[in-house]
């Protein structure tokens, strides 16, 4: 743990008129507030935000921000009052500890409660000073370093997953890729740990097996600039763990098939030689079409500027270069911190006219705000939301696609339920009207209503579609009971003789049912045959009994585009899973054949037997195969199985289709949720060291009957 006087003296090495005093009240404050707390590994709670305050001091930020990182968790954990704070350290900094105060409690809240609402008083926070963002992400940085020491893994995955999908974008959105980076690498180990060890490992393997590659092709290009006349420092570095891994999964790429794990900074006087720099590199390696941005002439929003190539190296090896002058390496890695820095010549003043906190500010104060700030994020969450209002102001939030029915459910279930109409910004529209971000929606209404079944049609959301199918069915129900009355009796008409009054009661006892109700509705969907009905009528009276044909129900899967109870399987040539694009196949005496679209069995089949079929809703499970070569060595077969398991997927059989000295084939059939999830499998698969390739099997041929 950093000392009182070493944490002073680094900030009054950057800025020698920090307000000492300032610092060292606020080391003893911060102490004593604390007093015996502990954290997670045993250290003194106290050591925490001290180490805070020294990431910051690596971005020299200035003594108001240190003081607030050094006090940061002292209201929201100790008996510390906001009052004390200003009494003791003067507004400025009672203002910034408030603001990290507040978002530490937005993170405290659960999930629901925090998905709008706490993008909107994190922007607030934000927007009225900076410098609460920096300490929020060094905290959060400082909390992932120490994140291990978490004894519950679900928390620890919590916390993760929450840095991933937020505070790495956040970091990035102002320009901090150091704390990105460092960020993304730890939330990776906690969440994917198996592909976090592959990836790691074949990092090391490859650095031994090719000699030291990135130092080579490092002095290559020094000394290649150096011969054309221009001074250039080259850094090179393996990607990260996390980069390679989002690359692979999106992709669909294996590690060897990985050409460019190694990017390379040119680092250079001026802006001119930039430029002739990347003159140089293009004329003596090809670049990769395509590649090239031009980031001086256009930065990116958050400041960001530098050349990027990438050019083929060697054979099969692509590496990136970042061509950039020393100024704008110092803000590349720092983004918005040492943007002040430069600005004021070493002695930081957070200057709030500056273009792109400007810019920032801006883009959080929009309304369409939350999406733009999370652009980068890979969480659908938030991806695919958009956020509309009431008349009153009151902010909703549904995913992309919604209605106005969706909006209506949102508000409230009465009133989606008499849903007549919907004006959108004062306009009346069509109930299948998609919503924008930043849309009014008001709903009209009217108490004679009913939920339509045509609504299904485009209502977006879960909780609309369940009321609407819940509704729909209990009218369905009683249509169905009325149908089945009707068949009933047209088959009590047929029976040779009159039937005793107390026949249908018999009949119900003899069919194991509940009700009468249930008879007819059965007799209606087809579930009980006329020849069934009239054995339970009046045992005997029908010359055969026919079995019952009603099909089993599959578990959870559902379609759409079926007439509801009509059966169907799922072909075992192609073995579709929840999220594959399908059709369906008539067949006269048999169930619907569901396939994948790519079938080649679908090609034998006449197209008017075609049906087009999407999955229900809620449709989860289904068996895939999969063809996966390990290498031939001990253990191989267990990391397969390890993956499995670690990813949820349950494994129905395996089998050894080829061996050789090298390598192993198995067919491996799991039970899966959907695509995603089978998806998951085969990236995480193909990470690992062991499995040379993984894929999903093309639709096989069914064996002739
Ligand atoms: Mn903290």
């Amino acid at each position: 743990m950093l000392r009182q006087y070493e944490l002073v003296d680094r900030v009054l090495g950057y800025d020698p008129e920090a307000d000492e005093a300032l610092l060292n009240r606020a080391y003893v404050f911060s102490m004593a507030a604390h007093g015996s707390q502990k954290r997670a590994n045993g250290d003194p709670y106290f050591s925490h935000p001290i180490e805070v305050a020294g990431i910051l001091t690596d971005l020299h930020l200035d003594d108001e921000t240190i003081a607030t990182a050094i006090l940061h968790d002292t209201v929201e954990d100790t008996l510390a009052t906001p009052e004390q704070i200003e009494k003791t350290f003067g507004p400025s900094v009672a203002r910034l500890v408030d603001g990290v105060t507040k978002l530490s409690k937005i993170e405290a809240q659960s999930d629901n409660e925090r998905a709008a609402e706490n993008l909107r008083k994190f922007l607030l926070a934000m927007s009225d000073d900076i410098r609460v963002l920096l300490v929020k992400l060094a905290d959060r940085l400082h909390n992932m370093r120490t994140l291990k020491f978490i004894p519950s893994e679900e928390k620890r995955r919590r916390i993760a997953r929450e840095t991933m999908d937020i505070y790495a974008p956040l970091a990035e959105r102002i320009g901090m890729y150091e704390f990105m980076k460092e960020m993304q690498t730890l939330a990776f180990a906690e969440l994917e740990p198996e592909a976090y060890d592959s990836i790691t490992k074949r990092l090391e393997q490859l650095k031994k097996g090719g000699g030291d590659q990135v130092a080579r092709i490092s002095s290559g290009i020094r000394l290649m600039l150096a011969q054309k006349g221009i001074k250039a420092e080259v850094e090179g570095r393996e990607k990260h763990p996390y980069s390679i891994w989002r690359k692979m999964t999106e992709r669909h790429i294996s590690f060897e098939q990985l050409s460019d794990i190694m990017a390379f900074r040119v680092i250079v006087d001026d802006v001119e030689q930039c430029y002739r720099a990347l003159g140089l590199l293009h004329e003596r390696w090809p670049a990769v079409p395509g590649r090239f941005k031009d980031y001086i002439s256009t930065p990116k929003r958050n400041g960001y500027r530098s050349l990027h190539t990438t050019i083929i190296h060697h054979e099969q090896v692509r590496i990136e270069v970042q061509i950039r002058t020393h100024k704008m390496h110092a803000e590349a890695d720092f983004g918005v911190a040492a943007h002040w820095a430069y600005k004021t010549g070493g002695v930081i003043q957070p200057d709030v006219n500056s273009r792109w906190i400007r810019d920032l500010v801006e883009i959080l104060d929009h309304a369409a705000s939350p999406e733009e700030l999370l652009e980068h994020t890979r969480m659908a969450m938030y991806q695919d939301r958009i956020f509309a209002f009431t008349p009153q102001g009151e902010l909703i939030q549904l995913p992309k696609g919604a209605t106005p029915i969706d909006f209506a459910y949102a508000v409230h279930t009465d009133l989606g339920d008499q849903t007549v109409g919907a004006k959108i910004n004062g306009r009346v529209v069509p109930l299948r009207t998609v919503i924008q971000n930043g849309d009014q929606v008001q709903i009209l209404r009217s108490k004679a209503q009913e939920p339509q079944a045509a609504w299904m049609g485009f209502a977006a959301t879960g909780k609309a579609r369940a009321k609407i199918r819940r509704f729909v069915r209990q009218k369905e129900h009683a249509e169905n009971i009325a149908l089945g009355r009707r068949f009933y009796e047209a088959i009590v008409a047929r029976m040779p003789t009159g039937l005793k009054p107390e026949a249908l009661d018999e009949a119900v006892k003899r069919l194991k049912l509940p009700d009468a109700d249930k008879l007819m509705e059965n007799i209606a969907r087809g579930a009980l045959n006329d020849a069934q009905v009239m054995e339970a009528l009046m045992p005997g009276s029908s010359g055969q009994v026919g079995t019952n044909v009603h099909p089993s129900q599959q578990s959870v899967i559902s379609m759409k585009g079926l007439t509801p109870g009509v059966a169907f399987t799922l072909a075992s040539c192609c073995t579709p899973v929840p999220g594959d694009r399908i059709v369906g196949v008539r067949h006269p005496d048999a169930p619907v054949c569901v396939h994948v679209i790519e079938c080649p069995v679908l090609l034998d089949a006449p197209e008017e037997d075609w049906v087009d079929l999407a999955w229900g809703d809620g449709s989860d499970g289904g068996t895939a195969r999969l063809n996966v070569i390990v290498r031939n060595q001990p253990g191989s077969l267990g990391v397969m199985a390890g993956i499995l398991g670690g990813q949820g997927a349950n494994i129905v059989n395996i089998n050894l289709a080829e061996r050789d000295e090298s390598f192993h084939t198995f067919i491996v059939t799991i039970e899966v949720h959907d695509v995603g999830h089978l998806m998951r499998i085969v990236a995480a698969l193909r990470a690992a060291e062991a499995v040379v390739s993984a894929e999903r099997m093309e639709p096989q041929a069914p064996l002739a009957a």
